[in-house]
């Protein structure tokens, strides 16, 4: 049993930018889970309270301190992973500089029990404010557990500067499953306010994914695989109907470290290229393995930013495995797989992008289609049940707020506009956008009366949702019972979905309340002003109809129809314009040219 912590010398001190190591509850979890890894635990447990503000605990089954290691931990400085500056860049540790402990030590309460695998007895030792109180032996179990109790007690200003309870508790989920996803051999616990949030068992990257994000990503994602002389890359991507509308759920590890690069983010979305819908951001899980001397790691200790020696090659790399296994994987079969073998990059190869299968998607897939929902009692006809009979061509009534509303639908392009034609020129309508407005105006309606807005499901369905989901859902619950979304709570991350509004498309629950949850993600300050009408906006676009949805054209005339007998057609609920018109002089002007030259022609 040997003393194995050591004092950097001054010199490699200087070299290793110091900084502010503690900002948030999370930063302290972030630390003490990276020592339990370090120490080689192969559980890990992260128990928090009121968002850590007065609680955190990290317990650990790895190889313990010593009874001096366990003093000298809290010290500057004072690391076991690195003895001279040439160590620092073949750094294989989490930590390294030695300073989180001491760190933590000075802006909160500290107590650590330690027993060495192997010892006797334990270590117990309590310091605050920088401050050993006690120390003393103590019986516990094999493994370490720190608790850091009122974070930022001497420091008041940093205290204030602390964000919502959920707020601090996103970050803290944050750096929980980024350690979790980088380390699936290991088993990670989170107790948060005596509720289990995860617990994780020791798995495959695929099943710490499903773990974190429900059993759904299992048909989600698709492998990446590549083996180069500069860098290996394994992990998984989602295929691109997947793409969420925030960047939440992008994963980029380098020798498992987790990093942040925007570099390496503009290959994997090259790759997608026009298959993602527009505003929407690619999942992916990546873990590139790299030799250290090739790139530089920023060592600030809150950074986590990264340069590539051969930047040019690892984008093409990068970006070439992601579009293969896209390619292999998801859409559809009929490819050329003439890029099936591995290659290796030579030293130079800039300027040969490898070609790619094509890939194709299928967008004139139709959700509102009945054959695509032989049990669909709602959908498309619902939307519109008094018109099912209608015959095929019949001129829309004149309506007589809007001069442009006497129209005569002429068709869709690319499934996503309607031509119309009326006597002052020619209009084309964003099928999608008129499909909101027409949706948030009767939804709007609902709401101001009492107990009209849901209808009840005759066979509930219920949703598994990723533990920050269920933090937010349980604030917005409320409000979305207002909007006829009945969603209770069913038994850990799990839901059961009573009601919808009318109107929501069947098999289209989840992307309606997923995209809800976007929107609150991304919340503004407008959106707290008025939460409802928010709600309320992000509900419609989640239940309108997605570009690509062919329209027969029965379905295009009512469309338009309903979307005039709106008080404001022209704008979906956020302000984006939904039609144009190109007015018969506009088109006189493409055919006889601007200065009418050519009149006679
Ligand atoms: P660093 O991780 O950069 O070395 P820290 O301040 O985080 O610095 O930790 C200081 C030292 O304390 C570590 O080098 C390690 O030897 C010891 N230590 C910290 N946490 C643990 C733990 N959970 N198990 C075993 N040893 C630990
Ligand atoms: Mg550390």
């Amino acid at each position: 049993m040997s003393d194995i912590i050591r004092l950097l010398p001054d010199a490699v001190a200087n070299q290793i930018a110091a900084g502010e190591v503690i900002q948030r509850p999370s930063s302290a979890i972030k630390e003490l889970m990276e020592n339990s890894i370090d120490a080689g635990s192969e559980r890990v447990q992260v128990v928090v309270k009121d968002a850590g503000k007065t609680f955190m605990q990290v317990n650990d089954n790895g190889k313990g301190m010593s009874e001096l290691d366990a003093r000298m931990c809290f010290e500057r400085h004072a690391t076991s992973k690195i003895k001279q500056a040439d160590d620092l860049f073949a750094i294989s540790t989490m930590g390294f500089r030695g300073e989180a402990l001491a760190s933590i030590a000075s802006v909160a309460m500290v107590e650590l029990k330690s027993r060495m695998v192997g010892a006797e007895i334990g270590t117990s030792i309590t310091i605050s404010g920088s401050k050993v109180e006690s120390q003393e032996q103590v019986a516990c179990q094999e493994g370490t557990s720190i608790t850091v109790k009122n974070l930022f007690y001497n420091v008041p200003a940093r205290r204030n500067f602390l964000k919502s309870n959920t707020a601090e508790t996103r970050h803290i989920v944050e750096e929980f499953q980024r350690l979790a996803i980088a380390h699936p051999e290991k088993s990670f616990t989170l107790i948060q306010d005596g509720v289990q949030v995860f617990q994780l068992v020791p798995g495959t990257l695929k099943q710490r994914i499903a773990g974190i994000y429900g059993n759904g990503y299992n048909e989600r994602i698709v492998p990446v695989q590549e083996d180069t002389t500069i860098l290996s890359l394994d992990g998984f991507v989602a295929k691109p109907e997947f793409a969420r509308k925030t960047r939440g759920e992008q994963y980029i590890f380098v020798n498992r470290r987790f990093i942040r690069s925007s570099y390496i983010n503009h290959a994997v979305t090259e790759a997608f290229e026009s298959m993602l819908p527009a505003g929407t951001f690619p999942t992916y899980f990546l873990f590139i393995e790299i030799e250290p001397s090739k790139i530089d790691i920023n060592i600030h200790p809150t950074k986590t930013e990264i340069k590539f020696e051969d930047e040019r090659s690892v984008y093409a790399i990068i970006r070439a495995a992601v579009k293969r296994a896209l390619g292999k994987f998801s859409i559809t079969p009929s490819l050329d797989f003439d890029q099936e073998t591995s290659f290796n990059i030579p030293v130079s190869m800039y300027a040969t992008t490898p070609k790619m299968p094509e890939v194709r998607v299928d967008r004139s897939y139709n959700p509102f289609k009945m054959e695509n929902h032989p049990s669909n009692s709602k959908g498309w006809e619902r939307l519109y049940p008094e018109q099912k009979n209608e015959v095929q061509w019949r001129p829309s009534a004149p309506l007589e707020s809007e001069p442009t509303a006497r129209v005569r639908v002429l068709g869709q392009i690319e499934n996503k506009f309607i031509i119309t034609a009326s006597s002052d020129g020619l209009m084309v309508i964003d099928q999608r956008r008129a499909h909101e407005r027409i949706l948030f105006e009767r939804h709007e309606k609902k709401i101001s009366q009492p107990g009209g807005a849901s209808q009840q499901e005759l066979f509930p369905k219920t949703f598994e949702f990723p533990a920050d989901d269920v933090t937010m859902i349980q604030e917005i619950q409320a409000d979305l019972r207002k909007l006829g979304i009945d969603l209770r709570e069913f038994g850990g991350n799990t839901y059961v979905l009573n009601g919808v509004p009318e109107g929501a498309v069947a098999g289209q629950e989840k992307e309606m309340i997923d995209s809800i949850l976007e929107s609150v993600k991304n919340q503004s300050a407008s959106f707290k002003e008025k939460p409802l009408e928010n709600l309320l906006k992000s509900m419609v676009s989640g239940m309108a109809m997605q570009y690509g949805t062919a329209l027969t054209k029965i379905e295009q005339e009512h469309l338009v129809d309903e979307l005039f007998k709106c008080s404001t057609p022209e704008l979906n609920p956020y302000g984006k314009p939904v039609y144009t018109l190109i007015n018969s002089s506009e088109l006189e002007k493409r055919f006889r040219g601007i200065n009418h030259q050519n009149h006679q022609a």
